[in-house]
């Protein structure tokens, strides 16, 4: 999509600090990081979200995110690391071609500091689980 920033990384009319790259998978520095070496994989191919990625480009994306999250690890000495893969405005999605985030983490860099989980009120957690079990 010639509109898309990500696929103009891919095609290379943007430039990026291109962590690796084979024939359907791109890794790259985010140029805005929540830590140093916080990177993105992206699939080469416009693809929007979890939503229509096929299960050949995932899993290329997915083995991708483990190695350069290794290299990550290992190159910026980080503490842990968030993998992260938003979908839509609602979850935070900002660019819409299909993006795996890999964040380096450290000790109270204070990013993600809290999980607001809510206990399911009596009952629905039955519902929900059925609403989704059947479209499975
Ligand atoms: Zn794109």
């Amino acid at each position: 999509m010639s509109d898309c920033i990500f696929c103009q990384i891919v095609e290379g009319k943007i430039p990026s600090s291109k962590l690796y790259e084979d024939d359907a998978v791109l890794s790259f520095l985010d140029i805005n990081p929540i830590n140093p070496g916080h990177a993105l994989v992206i699939p080469k191919k416009h693809v929007t979200s979890i939503f229509d990625i096929d299960d050949e480009t995932l899993q290329k994306c997915i083995v991708v995110a483990s190695r350069v999250a290794r290299a990550i690890k290992k190159g910026v000495k980080c503490e842990g690391m968030n993998v992260l893969q938003n979908n839509f405005r609602a979850a935070g999605q900002l660019i819409d071609h299909f993006h795996i985030h890999l964040i380096p983490r450290f000790e109270n860099d204070g990013f993600l500091t809290s999980w607001p989980g809510k206990p399911y009120e009596p009952g629905k957690m039955e519902e929900i689980y059925n609403a989704i079990k059947q479209n499975l």
